[in-house]
Formats: structure tokens, sequence, C-alpha cells
């Protein structure tokens, strides 16, 4: 490890700092669960094409509800089927060896965080384990329903309409994910929640995001201006390397997830 970052996880740790991670997709990447952002997420309808930046969205929701339903239980599948890696694991082992100087902040609906065995999550952009109301009628969010393996082209049925209509006002269930034309909140996205851990980290570690959304970029500059160490483990330069690299104590930490993780973790205090 580079003595400058062993340098500023060193401190963390004998000061007993507190930590938290802010994970994106490229950490899911590694895992076999592609971005869905271009041509990755690309859908037909008709003789139309759409990419996920419509797809997301409440407006399609509105207008076509089957075919959103659809393009989510194919991408759903890719989630159930992938196993959490040695990024997701090093996170564990830093959440057993911090307990409650640890929260992890993650913009994956994947769910392989908790898979992995993760706790103290926040899941700013939803779950897809999860499905709710889309009409808020009051139904507390349910389990989503396990509609068999999907691929692209695997039709929406009547029986995938029942199974995904709420059982108290009969109206439709959407994902329990934010789309591109809403906005973060506390209820369902754990907004505030998030933004206290950023307020009271030590260290904030940032891992394979891209810095494209908003919450992730008010969480670095958040800590950046509260001048706490910043760490970002990415195999590109972005947006939070920027951050660090304006930081007293920042540092860009070129690799992937599984790359790096393992040994940060394990400078923090983490059990190998
Ligand atoms: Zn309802």
């Amino acid at each position: 490890m580079e003595p400058r970052l062993a340098a500023i996880l060193e401190e963390v740790r004998a000061s007993r700092g507190r930590v938290v991670a802010l994970t994106g997709a490229g950490i899911s990447a590694e895992s076999g669960i592609p971005t869905f952002r271009g041509q990755d997420g690309y859908w037909t309808i008709g003789s139309r094409h759409h990419m996920p930046q419509e797809m997301a969205t409440q407006a399609m929701f509105q207008r076509r509800p089957d075919e959103v339903w659809r393009w989510y239980l194919y991408r759903f599948g890719v989630c159930r089927d992938a196993r959490p890696n040695a990024g997701h694991r090093a996170l564990v082992a830093l959440e057993a060896a911090l307990g409650e100087r640890f929260d992890l902040v993650t913009q994956n609906i994947d769910g392989l965080h908790r898979k992995a065995g993760s706790r103290r999550v926040f899941t700013i952009h939803g779950d897809a384990a999860w499905v709710r109301c889309a009409g808020e009628c009051g139904q507390p969010r349910l389990d989503q329903p396990d509609l068999g393996p999907r691929d692209a082209s695997t039709p929406f049925t009547e029986a995938d309409r029942r199974a995904l209509s709420c059982p108290r006002c009969g109206g439709w269930l959407r994902p329990h994910v934010l789309w591109f034309d809403e906005c973060y909140d506390e209820e369902n996205y754990s907004m505030q929640s998030a933004l206290r851990a950023a307020g009271r980290a030590d260290l904030l570690l940032v891992v394979g995001t891209s810095g494209a959304t908003n919450l992730p970029m008010q969480i670095g500059e958040l800590c950046w201006r509260r001048g706490v160490a910043l760490v970002d483990v990415n195999p590109e330069e972005n947006p939070f390397a920027e951050l660090a690299s304006h930081a007293a104590r920042g540092f860009f930490a070129r690799g992937s997830a599984v790359e790096r993780l393992p040994a940060i973790a394990a400078a923090l205090g983490a059990a190998g």
C-alpha cells in the first residue's frame, strides 16, 4: 500500500474515528452486474428504443407500467443471481471491527451488501428486494414477489399483473427504487440519515462510484468541507478523486474494490 494512504488510514484507526463507506456500481460490476446505464440498459418498446434514463422514471411508469416492470424484472433477475465479492466482504469485516463507528451508504439496488452480511446500510437509491404501492395508499413495503427466471424477451403476463397489484388498494405496486424524475427523501431512501452519517464521519471511503448523481456528490462535498480524511477507490479518476486531491488528508487509490478494499479494511482494523 502507498505510504501516504497507509498513514491516513492509521490515523483514523488509532484515533478510533468514524468511517462512512459510499459505494456505487463499480463494486457490483465485479460481481457481474452491468451498470445498466447506456447500452446495457437500453430497451425496445414496439419500434422505439429507450435508454435507462427514460425507462426508470415515474413518467414512463404512468404510461407503460407493464413495460417498466418487464424491464425491472429482467434487471432484478440479474441481481438475484449475483454473488457478493471480496470488496463487499471487506466492508462486512470493517463493520464487524468498528460496529457503530461504521456506516455504509450505497447507490446500488442489487442487495449485494445485505447478502454479504452488512447491516448498517443506507440504500439511497432503493433496494430490488422490495416493492411498494405506486399510489401510496398506506400499504407497508412488501417483498419483491418471485416471478421466476426472466430474460429480456420474457413477456409480461396477467399473472405478473396480479402479483404486482397492491393487496390494499388493488393499484400497481412499483419497484422500491428512486427514479430519475424523483427526489431523494428520508422515508424511502434515508437521505437525512445518510447526510447525518457523513456529517460525523472522520473518514469518507468512496468506492466504485462515478459521482454522477446528486446525493453522493453532496456527501463528498460535505465531508470535504469538514476537512475529514477522504479516500477514493476507483479504476478511473472521477469527481471524488478531484475532491480527494484538494483535501489535506485525501487520497485517490486507483484500482477496483476487489483489488483495494481488503487491504484498506485491514489497515482500519478489520480482521483479514
Ligand atoms: Zn395501494
